[in-house]
């Protein structure tokens, strides 16, 4: 059976099964990765551990620190104000979908929020475009998220914001690829996707950023105090932590994130060359150049087929195919652990289900 869940997301098999036994070991302290307390050097080691692999996964430039969170990503769309606004009074956001929609009415509590580009919402969908937006001369930052899992829609490159530090909600794309970490300011993902379990959030900052005041941060929602205090000012998710590792692992001894963006371009034109090959049976709503590789958005020209294909689908071993709520239609998501043969499971099973319509 393949889960084409948008997140949480499958696991890879290895990881799983390196999980197991990580689980079932008890350490020389009596303790497994379930139960060890942050205070202990096992707990240490394994939060360095996951930090130095990650880092090295993504070439980490200097002057940069890593964040292992409790909460979801929609958390950051709260402390990415708290923390980075200091004393600016706006900050900017580029609306490109439905998380953007809702990082933006989180900040709004907090600053006020210029909205400098906007995706088209007709079909084809597009990312906002790239050039000329309106950043105001006080905005203490600007807010993207780089891809939008609702929609499926991905920006073909990074805005140049210029000074102004550019912040990313990366939750359905980190990890998908080479990442030019050196171009953010800030950049926050839930696990769910391309890291481990849910609950589990990685933030990587600019170090410069940290100095700004944060007064209204709760102490474990304040990124200084979480750095200085070695990422425990609350009790650190500590096995999803753990499985973190053992994903970074994973990605390493796959080839890396060049190896991952490889792979998940060849799954995406795959699926994406059946949609535009099926002679407008399936339709693929989101412009060329701005389909997200890790979310495929689909839609049936026929809607009254949408359930009898989820239906038999599902009866295949093809799950969790629905579109997003908000959006309707099909996806299937296609995150680091999707193998090749799942995609290819869809790709026949779509051919096969518009054979048998008509
Ligand atoms: N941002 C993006 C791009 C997402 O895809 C999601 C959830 O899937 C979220 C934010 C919200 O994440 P969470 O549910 O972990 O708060």
């Amino acid at each position: 059976v393949y889960n084409f869940a948008s997140g949480p997301a499958r696991l890879p098999d290895a990881v799983l099964e390196r999980a197991r036994d990580t689980l079932l070991l008890r350490g020389a302290d009596g303790a497994c990765a379930l139960e060890r307390p942050f205070s202990s050097p096992a707990f240490r080691a394994t939060l360095e551990r996951a930090r130095q692999r990650l880092a090295a996964l993504l070439g980490l430039p200097a002057g940069y620190r890593v964040l292992f969170l409790a909460g979801g990503a929609m958390q950051q769309f709260s402390m990415v104000p708290l923390n980075l606004l200091g004393r600016a009074r706006c900050a900017a956001y580029a609306d490109s979908g439905y998380w953007a929609g809702r990082a933006i009415r989180e900040a709004r509590r907090y600053a006020e929020v210029a909205v400098v580009a906007r995706y088209q919402g007709a079909t084809p969908l597009a990312a906002p475009p790239l050039a000329n937006w309106p950043l105001p001369d006080d905005c203490a930052y600007c807010h993207i998220t780089p891809n939008e899992t609702g929609e499926g829609i991905a920006y073909p490159a990074l805005p140049d914001t210029g000074a102004v530090p550019l912040v990313a909600d990366a939750t359905s794309c980190f990890l998908a690829g080479p990442l030019d970490v050196s171009r953010f300011g800030l950049i926050y993902a839930g696990a769910q996707k391309n890291i481990g379990p849910a609950g589990l959030t990685v933030v990587i900052v600019r170090e410069d950023l940290l100095e700004r005041e944060a007064r209204y941060a709760p102490a474990p929602y304040c990124y200084r105090q979480q750095l200085a205090e070695n990422n425990t000012v609350n009790t650190p998710v500590g096995w999803a932590i753990e499985l973190a590792a053992l994903v970074f692992d994973w990605i390493a001894e796959s080839g890396g994130l060049a190896a991952m963006a490889l792979a998940n371009r060849r799954k995406a034109e795959r699926l994406y060359h059946a949609i535009d090959t099926s002679g407008g049976f399936y339709q693929a709503p989101v412009a060329h150049g701005h389909r997200s590789p890790s979310n495929v958005r689909f839609q049936l020209a026929d809607e009254r087929l949408t359930e009898p294909f989820l239906q038999q689908a599902e009866a295949a071993g093809l799950t969790h195919l629905r579109g997003h709520c908000h959006v309707g239609g099909l996806r299937a998501s296609l995150y680091n652990a999707m193998p090749q043969a799942g995609v290819d499971a869809l790709v026949a099973f779509m051919a096969d289900f518009s054979r048998r319509q008509g």
